[in-house]
């Protein structure tokens, strides 16, 4: 099973944001972008504010989306564009606080990750995951496509929440 390519190669370059806490990482030479922690943050820790710099009516492959209804934001500060998926992630983007959360023990070189199906719901494009984890959901689609079980493990977004609710009840109506 393919694993996560920092770990594969140590062929990057760091690079400085806004915050020191944090550093981009650029996989040579894909160009392939990840952020990680320059600093430990221990579980439940609050580790960062977040904004929208916009809001838009479609998802992309760069905005998370943020309610129930058509509504997609574009995250600030933009280092935050980098946390990719992880199965097993190690961040939250609380929508309700706007603040980005440890779910995990961070440390000093860890990259954060987050699950993407927490806020989205039916992405715009598909992947399939490589993470390595033993719990690793494969092709990631949205939460729309995964079942109650896979999802019980994970924090999710209220919107999402709310759509599982809908989706079992229109499964409930349909028998
Ligand atoms: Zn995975």
């Amino acid at each position: 099973m393919a694993t996560n390519p920092f770990l594969e190669t140590l062929s990057f370059v760091s690079m400085d944001v806004e915050d020191a806490r944090f550093e981009i990482r650029e996989l040579q030479p894909d160009g392939h972008r990840a952020l990680f922690a320059r600093t430990n943050f221990q579980a439940g820790e609050a580790i960062c504010s977040f904004g929208a710099s916009q809001i838009m009516t479609q998802p992309d492959r760069y905005t998370v989306q943020a309610a129930t209804a058509e509504r997609h934001i574009i995250l600030t500060p933009e280092f935050l564009l980098y946390v990719n998926h992880d199965c097993r992630p190690n961040v939250f983007f609380d929508l309700r606080t706007m603040q980005l959360r440890a779910v995990a023990p961070i440390r000093e070189g860890d990259e954060l990750t987050f699950f993407y199906p927490s806020t989205e719901w039916a992405m715009s494009k598909a992947f399939e995951c490589h993470c390595g984890s033993a719990h690793c959901l494969g092709r990631i689609r949205g939460a729309a496509y995964l079942d109650d079980e896979s999802l019980k493990r994970y924090d999710l977004a209220e919107h999402i929440k709310d759509l599982l609710w809908l989706r079992k009840l229109e499964q409930r109506n349909g028998r």
